[in-house]
């Protein structure tokens, strides 16, 4: 079912968001922005008149209650958000009567998903790989679908709007819409925001197409590139990750952040690049420094040949430049991972520089431009440029497994 072509009156709605937003040490929201980008969709189910449920996680609390992360503490924000009171339910494993009274154009917070360990649905108390385990895994998954079964019972309706844990298998992202038939499940608006941005660099690229990936390790992004390979004109590798890919291929890279085990990968990349005729681009000079602090005396060396004690931070003018030519010609441009350490303001250059030469490509060229993961996502922002890019993805781990080419368990179970 799509949520434009559903009227929620007279329905009762459970709908799976992610309020897993940032607290000070009171219990304060520091950043609502996932908040807000639920907004679309849980406004449209009030003004249609239906009944809405929110259920969420935050933080890590591993199946046990945790009064630091209860969802409790977020109610006024989410009232204030929302323009109507919103009741809270004290245990989301036992809602029912909160649910069964909530009428039309009412709202219900439940508590914290995963103060149930069914949530996530991970055997706990017992190790990997022991017989005991897969055991414990098979008990787990069916209370997992007891847990899930329960939290459908409240409503008639089910929406996945949670695009940040989109790729987990939990009970309310993926097994809860087992108890819901295809026209009562349906993907929230955030959710289809998402997939569209996602569509738009995947399926749909105008060329050409330039990949910037950064950050700090090549095994946490190997699946992105190589599924990128088959995509894109142009693959810039920078920060953290590019001094394997350098280390690789012989060059002398200091005591640059690297990853000997992934060398070989690292020249499988290099080798597909050149057979698939994409111009894999990095750095030629680094900024770097003797020891990992803001204060450290900054001196730029070639690449290949930064010497004993010295460590890359940043993206050099040369790189840059050379990026930029590349950037501002594109059609379609993903970014995905800082240029630098760009945290320690001395070492954030290269990044502010990426950021801008994104913001003017999708100005000056009409590029489409998709920024998400993470840290390229508080880059963006810290740049003031969240506004002047396409679109800047609000889930760091979903967005990759769906550029890595994965299907997402949240959006599956929907539109199975
Ligand atoms: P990721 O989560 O993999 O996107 O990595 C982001 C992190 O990479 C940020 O915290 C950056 O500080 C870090 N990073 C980027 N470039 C470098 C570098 N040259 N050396 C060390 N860390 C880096």
């Amino acid at each position: 079912m799509n949520i434009n072509d559903f009227n929620f009156a007279g329905h009762k709605a459970i709908v799976r968001v992610d309020f897993n937003v940032p607290l000070d040490e009171n219990g304060h929201v520091t950043d609502d922005t996932r908040i807000r980008g639920a907004l679309p969709t849980l406004k449209k189910i009030l003004s249609d008149g239906g009944a809405l449920i929110m259920m969420s996680h935050m933080g890590k609390p591993k199946g046990k209650v945790n009064a630091k992360l209860s969802l409790g503490q977020i109610v006024k924000n989410v009232s204030d958000a929302l323009g109507v009171p919103v009741k809270f339910a004290k245990d989301a494993g036992n809602a029912g009567e909160e649910a069964a009274a909530l009428k039309g154009g009412e709202a219900l917070l439940l508590e914290n998903l995963r103060f149930h360990a069914e949530e996530e649905g991970k055997p706990v108390g017992v190790e990997k790989g022991t017989p005991e385990y897969d055991k414990a895994k098979a008990e787990m998954a069916d209370r997992q679908k007891e847990f899930a079964k329960k939290l459908a019972s409240y409503a008639d309706v089910y929406v996945n709007d949670a695009f940040g844990t989109a790729h987990r298998k939990h009970a309310s992202t993926a097994v809860i819409a087992d108890y819901f038939d295809k026209d009562h499940k349906m993907l929230g608006f955030l959710m289809e925001k998402e997939l569209h941005a996602i569509n738009s660099v995947l399926k749909n690229a105008q060329h050409p197409f330039t990949a910037i990936i950064g950050g700090s390790k090549v095994s946490s992004k190997l699946g992105v590139i190589k599924n990128l390979l088959d995509k894109v004109d142009n693959l810039i590798i920078g920060g953290g990750m590019g001094y394997t890919f350098i280390k690789a291929q012989g060059g002398k890279i200091g005591m640059s952040l690297h990853e000997d085990d992934l060398m070989p990968e690292a020249l499988n990349v290099i080798k597909a690049a050149k057979e698939k005729g994409v111009n894999l681009c990095l750095s030629v000079a680094t900024v770097c420094a003797q020891e990992f602090s803001n204060d450290a005396p900054r001196k730029v060396f070639p690449i290949t040949q930064i010497p004993d004690g010295w460590e890359g931070m940043d993206a050099s003018e040369e790189s840059l430049a050379n990026w930029k030519k590349i950037i501002l010609a594109s059609k379609t441009i993903l970014w995905n991972g800082p240029v630098g350490v760009f945290e320690l303001e001395n070492f954030a250059h290269g990044t502010g520089e990426i950021a801008k030469y994104v913001a003017q490509a999708t100005k000056e060229n009409g590029a489409f431009s998709l920024v998400g993961g993470g840290d390229s996502v508080a880059a963006i922002n810290k740049f003031g440029l969240a506004d002047q890019v396409s679109y800047v993805s609000t889930g760091g781990g979903a967005m990759l497994e769906a550029i890595e080419g994965k299907v997402l368990p949240g959006v599956a179970a929907i539109e199975k």
